[in-house]
């Protein structure tokens, strides 16, 4: 297939596999070794010498973890991708790579929470850490220090589905030589592909959509080689959270689903936030489909789909009432995660961290909906049945 125009769907199926390579095989062999051997002592000095180009140790480089980095990497439009034993293990080798004493990390809206505290974290290596909460990608200018290395940012966020605007924050951080990271989980490369917009870094926990079954942990950075070939020398090789080969060949799996899963599930959020919209005690439903205005603008320039993870607004605080909502669940069942086949409920009120909730700019009657491979006529059932419960 050389020359080819590759489309999302080929480089899912197809991109960087040469089948007469494994004996015809359709689908790759799952290169299950910790390290390779030399015929000479010269070839093994030269790949030592050379590791992210050559075979030499597993916690370097793999031949079937190489076929889901090229395809990651195609998908979002980079130059290259590192994949990770799990998302927080390439946020956290990204952050410690590009981070040093004395410079400035900016967190806008909701970054990934384990994100937020690692970033907060690195201050005790003098690394400075802000976090701002703002409406529009422009207010964050002022926050921005001459020291400002990376701002990082996830649009949509996680928990409220607030959409920032991308060509803003990359114009901003341009003007002050910072790096802009973001967050693209939500979306998948498949919905959003924020490199063509001018961001520098992408990361991924491909333990949700791109697994997809609930049944394997993953991360990734995609960026320009240059980046890339310095998180892998710094904080792949020496913080080690490297991914095992049948863990990407999982990945691999996961990524020719992709696209039929995300299109099955587009067609069930709308069913379901259709529901969700009708029902008393629901206050608002945050999604791109139920967006107006400017976040509908945003919406319709960065994103070509829209994913399955929303959250709704009760119309009560109380912990009682959002407990009682997650405890009638049949279908949902509560749990953290997202992305693969089950669908699942997470209310943020723990009914002990209102502290949280309100540094986090969470409201106390949030609930966080995933909805997985049920039929929607189902999983509309179990929610009407759960919120009816509390209805006043
Ligand atoms: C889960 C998640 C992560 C962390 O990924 P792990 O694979 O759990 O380490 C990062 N960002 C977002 C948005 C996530 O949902």
């Amino acid at each position: 297939m050389a020359g080819k125009n590759w489309n999302d769907a080929a480089i899912c199926q197809h991109y960087f596999e040469d089948n007469k390579q494994y004996y015809g095989a359709v689908t790759p062999p799952i290169v299950q070794t910790t390290l390779f051997t030399f015929d000479t002592f010269d070839e093994f000095v030269n790949a030592s010498n050379h590791e992210r180009e050559n075979h030499l140790y597993c916690r370097g480089v793999n031949p079937t973890t190489e076929i889901l980095e090229k395809k990651l990497a195609m998908l979002e439009g980079g130059e290259q991708a590192k994949v990770f034993g799990s998302g927080m293990g390439a946020i956290s080798a990204t952050l410690f790579t590009l981070l040093k004493a004395g410079d400035h990390i900016l967190l806008v809206n909701n970054v990934y929470g384990p994100a937020t505290i690692y970033s907060k974290t690195l201050e005790k290596f003098h690394v400075e850490c802000t976090n701002v909460f703002v409406e529009e990608a422009e207010e964050i200018e002022p926050y921005v220090r001459p020291n400002t290395k990376v701002i990082y940012y996830e649009s949509p966020s996680t928990q409220m589905m607030y959409l920032l605007d991308v060509e803003k924050i990359v114009e901003i951080a341009r003007r002050h030589h910072a790096l802009t990271m973001t967050d693209n989980t939500w979306s998948t490369p498949l919905y959003q592909k924020p490199l063509k917009y001018g961001v520098d870094i992408v990361v991924h926990s491909c333990t949700k959509y791109i697994g997809g079954h609930s049944d394997v942990m993953a991360g990734a950075v995609i960026s320009r080689r240059e980046i890339v070939d310095k998180i892998f020398e710094i904080g792949h090789q020496f913080q080690g959270a490297a991914i095992g080969p049948f863990e990407s060949w999982l990945l691999i799996r996961g990524l020719r689903s992709l696209e039929a899963r995300l299109e099955h599930q587009a067609r069930t959020v709308e069913k379901v936030v259709g529901m969700l919209k009708e029902h008393p005690m629901v206050k608002q439903v945050n999604h791109p489909l139920c967006f107006s205005g400017r976040q509908k603008e945003l919406a319709d320039k960065y994103l070509t789909g829209y994913t399955s993870l929303l959250s709704i607004e009760l119309d009560t605080t109380a912990y009682e009432e959002v407990k009682k909502v997650a405890d009638a669940c049949e279908i949902f069942q509560i749990g953290v995660s997202w992305g693969g086949f089950e669908s699942l409920i997470l209310p943020q009120n723990h009914g002990d961290n209102e502290e949280y909730l309100n540094q986090a700019h969470i409201p106390a009657g949030l609930i966080r909906l995933y909805l997985g491979m049920e039929s929607a006529e189902d999983l509309i059932q179990d929610l009407n049945q759960a919120l009816d419960k509390i209805r006043k």
